[in-house]
């Protein structure tokens, strides 16, 4: 998934967000393409983000 934003190392706009299974569970990272600099690491939410149709809000 695209993330707008520019790489701090190489100034590209080629940041992606994506999950990744490592100790501790699944994380959400995001990296940039270009470089492949780690720029957030974050624990993901064992369902993810997404929401079903239909959901309650
Ligand atoms: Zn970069």
């Amino acid at each position: 998934m695209a993330v707008p934003g520019k790489c701090p190392e190489c100034a590209a706009h080629a940041l992606a967000e994506y999950r990744v299974i490592s100790e501790g569970g699944w994380w959400t990272v995001v990296k940039c393409q270009q470089c492949l600099t780690s720029l957030t690491r974050k624990p993901a939410p064992m369902f993810g983000a997404f929401v079903p149709l239909g959901a309650p809000r």
